[in-house]
């Protein structure tokens, strides 16, 4: 009796494992996909509306995954080629992905060997702004969203031609949307 009780178990437990794993594979993918598409809960996300954002970092953290937080908020950095878009070479749109606010166009998009996402251009000069940043013992310009404030990197003058300008930006607070999802 023992030895048929077990074996059913051990039936039961082989029949429901691939089950799990794929349910569970599925959840990650939906979370995944989610971060970068699922606006839901931010209601200050647009991508047609430029009136600027005051909103206070408390209440982005309510709002925003933890890793885009810590960049746009708390002025972090990604590791470098790490990110998610320091290799796409798409046609496309990069949007802020804090607010929603497009920053960049694919074709200002370079093969640069830093490891972050660069740009020699924004997409209109009010895209983004620039401060001073003297933190870390180093003089540099940080670029923050023209919208929400949200930092995004730093802008270096060691870029290509037609700008000279190299916008090193951070994938987590980039958002890409290929042309043809908008063609859809
Ligand atoms: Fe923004």
């Amino acid at each position: 009796m023992k030895r048929i009780s077990f074996n059913l178990s051990l039936r039961l437990i082989c029949c429901c494992f691939p089950i799990l794993l794929f349910s569970q594979c599925s959840n990650a993918q939906k979370k995944q996909s989610g971060m970068q598409t699922d606006h839901k809960n931010n209601p200050y996300y647009s991508r047609t509306d430029s009136k600027k954002l005051n909103v206070s970092d408390a209440e982005w953290k309510k709002i925003l995954p933890k890793d885009v937080y810590e960049i746009a908020r708390e002025k972090g950095t990604e590791y470098a080629f790490t990110g998610k878009y320091y290799k796409t070479d798409a046609k496309g749109t990069y949007y802020c992905a804090v607010c929603g606010n497009p920053l960049f166009r694919s074709g200002a998009k370079f093969a640069s060997s830093c490891g972050w996402p660069s740009f020699f251009e924004s997409l209109t000069p009010t895209s983004v702004r620039y401060q001073s940043d003297h933190s870390h013992g180093m003089s540099r310009d940080e670029v923050l969203c023209g919208r929400c404030d949200s930092h995004l990197g730093h802008i270096f003058d060691d870029g290509p031609p037609p700008t000279g300008k190299r916008f090193c930006m951070n994938s987590a607070v980039l958002e890409f949307v290929p042309d043809d999802a908008n063609a859809k």
